[in-house]
């Protein structure tokens, strides 16, 4: 590597990635726990047995797209709707559209760890502004931070991650108000977020700047198929359809993820089993003791731990994967199946207790109310 003639600011660096580890109990990543059924891997078999492999692809995936739409609901149609081989795809894109060299895409910290990647990637500057100690951004922040940076694509993650923190769409309005540039929502986890939180989409018709990005990664329990989207206006999917690679979607993901929305509501149905663990987990974390950041995802980060590699290592030791992320002493762990929170529980019980963590607050057998 050392001799070869690489751009400068790839010099030295690594490729993204969690730790993909073959252990009992993976919590690092935010997948869906629960595989397709039978009958979906049947009708995926038979729609991925003839998808037309000798042909290239539907170049504008219209078909796809149409249903994407339909999906998302509130009046959007294919022209609103772009797709790619996962969100962050539809995020190259996007930067590949609007960012670029000489240009800035700003987001609120801590926050997504592939960000400054896709704006690498695209020479398009990276600009942070820090979140509220409680990881919220609110219109001073988001006002203030437009002010001071005029980005050309204001980045706005909801629910975030790490820290799983929505923003409200009062500052989602505001930030299309004032930002001078593109204004893009990553809502890869909406549909975990507690009843009542609204998704950006209802003001798209309203801001012709503004993007919605949805992924079938997490809640749709689709990560292995490799299919994110976004909705906008119908230019802002001809800015996507300029830079797009000829092809880039195969015509299996096309057909395998048509079926995989034809059964949404199958795929969708562990979203709120998935939603009641989290929130016993956040109130169970709490009981012990620790800090726990409001969460609308399927995921909860949670600390603050002095060496928080260290817990990690026990929890891993114990075959529980989860995710050394965000802010330094916060750990994350995704939501998973009854069994797994079980185990995630026990071994960090046992991990406070090995550790003798300041604070902790071990569980009364038999408590009383
Ligand atoms: C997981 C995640 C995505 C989805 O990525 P895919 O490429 O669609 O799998 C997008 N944004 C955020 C913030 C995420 O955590």
């Amino acid at each position: 590597m050392a001799d070869l003639p690489l751009r400068p600011e790839l010099a030295g660096q690594e490729p993204y990635g969690a730790p993909q580890l073959d252990v009992p109990h993976r919590l690092n990543v935010n997948e869906n726990p629960y595989p397709p059924s039978p009958g979906l891997l049947a009708a995926i078999g038979r729609a991925a047995a003839d998808p037309g492999l000798n042909r290239y692809p539907d170049r504008e995936a219209t078909a796809l797209r149409t249903d994407l739409a339909a999906y998302l609901g509130h009046g959007l149609g294919p022209e609103n709707v772009w797709a790619a081989n996962g969100s962050n795809e539809v995020m190259t894109h996007l930067l590949q559209a609007f960012g670029g060299p000489g240009r800035t895409v700003l987001t609120f910290a801590p926050s997504y760890s592939m960000y400054p990647e896709y704006a690498r990637n695209t020479y398009t500057r990276y600009l942070t502004a820090p979140r509220r100690p409680d990881f919220t951004v609110d219109a001073d922040l988001v006002r203030a931070a437009v002010a001071e940076h005029h980005p050309d694509v204001l980045l706005l993650t909801s629910p975030n991650n790490p820290t799983g923190t929505s923003v409200s769409l009062d500052v989602v309005r505001l930030a299309c108000e004032v930002a001078p540039g593109m204004v893009v929502v990553d809502e890869a986890y909406q549909e975990f977020a507690r009843s009542g939180t609204p998704s950006a989409l209802s003001l798209l018709a309203e801001h012709p700047r503004l993007v919605v990005t949805r992924t079938m990664s997490k809640a749709f329990a689709f990560a292995g198929g490799r299919l994110g989207y976004l909705a906008a206006a119908p230019a802002v999917v001809d800015a996507c359809r300029i830079v797009r690679l000829p092809y880039h979607l195969s015509a299996v993901t096309q057909a395998v993820a048509r079926v995989a929305l034809a059964h949404a509501p199958e795929l969708l149905s562990q979203v709120d089993a998935l939603r009641r663990e989290r929130d016993l987990l956040v109130d169970w974390l709490r009981d012990r003791g620790l800090a726990v950041a409001d969460t609308d995802a399927n995921f909860v980060l949670f600390g603050r731990f002095a060496d928080r590699s260290a817990v990690w290592r026990g929890l891993l030791e114990r075959g529980v994967l989860i995710r050394e992320t965000g802010p330094d002493g916060w750990l994350r762990v995704s939501a998973g199946t009854p069994t797994e929170m079980a185990a995630f529980r026990t071994a960090l019980v046992q991990v406070a207790e090995e550790m003798a963590l300041p604070g902790w607050v071990p569980e009364q057998e038999g408590a009383r109310a």
